[in-house]
């Protein structure tokens, strides 16, 4: 059964682990910090944040 967690860049809700669908944001789960570049994501989160503000998407 799949865990459903907050984005972290959007609030909707998504599966642990899964890419979001509204963002397209990786989630990697607990634990993970504003400006680390580890995992699949090739921004920060503090810059997905600002990117989803600006264009409803990262990508
Ligand atoms: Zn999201």
């Amino acid at each position: 059964m799949s865990q459903k967690i907050n984005c972290p860049v959007c609030s909707e809700s998504v599966d642990k682990y899964d890419i979001c669908d509204n963002c397209g944001w990786q989630n990697s789960g607990s634990g993970e910090s504003e400006s680390d570049l580890r995992g699949p994501n090739e921004i920060s989160l503090k810059e997905a944040r600002q990117a989803f503000k600006k264009e409803k998407s990262i990508n």
